[in-house]
């Protein structure tokens, strides 16, 4: 067991957003239970000396590379443009990306009007382009050596060519349905983002790396965890190269022998990935029966 003493970790996450839910969800599979604080932005770990406090996304990276939160959970797109602003600005000691979640996925992404033709960056040339990451695309830019003026914009970016504001956006996208709406398809990905834990660059007591080192650990059994299926089936011996081919991301099943049955056997594996309906009706075909596919609670490697 690791010594609790005074010291307790911080961590930021979005108080109410997208990423709110599936970021509590995540820190109570880990194990922490906690109480709600009278002001509702802090929430005191019980079983646990961490902490969890709400605030804005935006304001998450900063409080962690101020060290005034040791972690932090935040999309990427935001951690981006922070890390090349404080690259712009000369500072040395980034926060650590520590890991990136299975949530939250989005895409930043070119929006362009449905009557302008587009034939790659080049397309871009001498556009107004309005965003509400000016680095990450003025980064982008740079890199195809292109030409263009970007607007920062802080909301409601996709209404921008409409008011005449600017030629085409890039702006964050998930199903793409908001570009559609607005008259707009999406052309290239400039960055694919998902939550991402970060954490401070400060030096942190041994205490403390302790706790992080436990609570990591707990976070990428419950990330493995959410792919991960226990298959049970019966099997004719001699399909059973082919039935472990067929298994999905799984390393040593185990082979049980059927009471009664010389031929067959009853096989036992963790899958790694999700288990689809198309791989039982192949592992049917392989000769495969009594199939059983049940979540996985809890994994430690
Ligand atoms: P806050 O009030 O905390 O500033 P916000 O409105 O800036 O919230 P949300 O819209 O809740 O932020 O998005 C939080 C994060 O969710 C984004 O930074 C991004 O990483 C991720 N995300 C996932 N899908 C989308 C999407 N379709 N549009 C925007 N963000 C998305
Ligand atoms: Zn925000």
């Amino acid at each position: 067991m690791i010594k609790t003493d005074e010291v307790r970790i911080k961590i930021a996450i979005q108080k109410s957003g997208r990423l709110t839910e599936h970021s509590i969800e995540l820190l109570t599979r880990c194990g922490l239970t906690y109480s709600r604080g009278r002001d509702q932005l802090i929430c005191y770990g019980e079983n646990m000396p961490v902490d969890i406090l709400l605030v804005r996304d935006d304001d998450i990276p900063g409080l962690v590379q101020e060290n005034i939160c040791d972690l932090g959970i935040v999309g990427g797109n935001i951690i981006e443009e922070l890390r090349l602003e404080l690259i712009k600005k000369g500072t040395k000691r980034l926060f650590n990306v520590l890991e990136r979640l299975n949530y939250g996925h989005c895409r930043l992404s070119f929006g362009i009007p449905e009557n302008v033709e587009y034939i790659g960056a080049k397309t871009l040339k001498g556009k107004k382009i309005a965003t509400t990451y000016p680095l990450i695309v003025e980064d982008y830019l740079k890199k195809q050596n292109v030409n263009a003026t970007v607007v920062e914009f802080s909301g409601a970016v996709e209404i921008a060519p409409s008011l005449g504001k600017a030629d085409l956006i890039c702006d964050l996208v998930s199903s793409g349905a908001t570009m559609k709406a607005h008259g707009l398809f999406e052309a290239d990905t400039i960055l694919e983002s998902t939550a991402t834990l970060i954490q401070s660059p400060e030096a942190l007591s041994k205490t403390k790396k302790d706790w992080i080192k436990l609570l990591l650990q707990r976070i990428r059994g419950v990330l493995q965890v959410k792919e991960s299926k226990y298959i049970m089936l019966h099997a004719p011996r001699e399909a059973l190269q082919e039935i472990r081919r067929l298994l999905p991301g799984s390393e040593a099943p185990t082979i049980i022998p059927l009471e009664g049955f010389k031929d067959k056997v009853a096989v036992h594996a963790v899958c790694r990935e999700n288990v689809f309906w198309e791989t039982l009706e192949e592992l049917k075909e392989a000769g495969a029966s009594s199939m059983l596919v049940l979540p996985v609670e809890k994994m430690l490697a």
